[in-house]
């Protein structure tokens, strides 16, 4: 097993650290910032044996060279696509294991905010970067709304008590537009309602659940009548199939 501490960004990245329950070993997730990163390592006092990228935005990688530099033990880098003078490159499939075997992470290919864009994931966690995000998704900047979709989908049908570690405190933003979706939704109002006192806390919403999202985030609801209705209504025409109405409301997002 594993313990996954938060470890914050920026303004609202979260940086995931997965720690060995068995030893100091640790792996760090999408390091944007490297000054939280080694502030927690040394008052830890962990060593990093890797660390995992899901993409190349510059707020998930730009302490990657400053935490090598810093650091002396020798630490692998993966990620899809070549980011660094000494990137593993992962692929769709691809198993990786840490802590003499007691940690392991699969890859799944889930191309739409950024091409190169991966999961980690295996049965009880999942690392998805700028993809899911809790009550929302990613923007789709180089890929199509079809392969956004798709990953999603794929993400949906993880078990639904997978922990959802996605990189952005987005949720209380992201519910005022699920609510305006489906105003109705009671899963939906009761999470309003968590996530409201949790923030009210300072305590952050993630790590989510896939179960959580399914009844919640609209954008894994797309076959929801509620929510083709209310899109269906809202540009005047009628949608025929999921990934049209995932795109509508996408694009309604993008813009509200
Ligand atoms: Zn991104």
């Amino acid at each position: 097993m594993e313990n996954v501490i938060t470890i914050k960004a920026f303004e609202d990245n979260y940086i995931w650290l997965i720690k060995d329950s068995q030893s100091q070993h640790c792996i760090i997730v999408d390091p944007g910032e490297a000054a939280p990163v080694l502030t927690m390592l040394e008052d830890q006092q962990l060593i990093v044996d890797a660390i995992i990228l899901t993409h190349h935005h510059y707020d998930h990688i730009a302490g990657v060279d400053a935490l090598l530099s810093a650091r002396d033990e020798q630490i692998s880098i993966y990620s899809k696509k070549k980011l660094f003078d000494r990137s593993r490159l992962v692929n769709e499939g691809d198993s990786l294991s840490f802590f003499d075997g007691r940690l392991s992470l699969r890859v799944m290919d889930v191309p739409g905010h950024t091409l190169d864009h991966i999961a980690f994931y295996n049965e009880r966690l999942l690392f998805c970067g700028d993809t899911l995000f809790s009550g929302g998704c990613g923007r789709v900047f180089e890929g199509s709304f079809e392969q956004m979709f798709k990953a999603l989908s794929r993400l949906a049908r993880l078990p639904d008590n997978t922990k959802v570690y996605c990189a952005h405190e987005y949720t209380q933003n992201n519910l005022i537009f699920a609510h305006h979706i489906e105003p109705k939704n009671k899963a939906l109002l009761n999470y309003i309602q968590q996530v409201s006192k949790k923030r009210q806390q300072g305590q952050p919403t993630i790590p989510s659940t896939i179960g959580v999202e399914k009844a919640i985030n609209p954008f894994l609801r797309c076959q929801q009548q509620t929510v083709i209705n209310k899109l269906q209504s809202h540009l005047g025409k009628a949608l025929n199939d999921p990934l049209s109405c995932f795109s509508a409301l996408r694009k309604y997002k993008d813009n509200f």
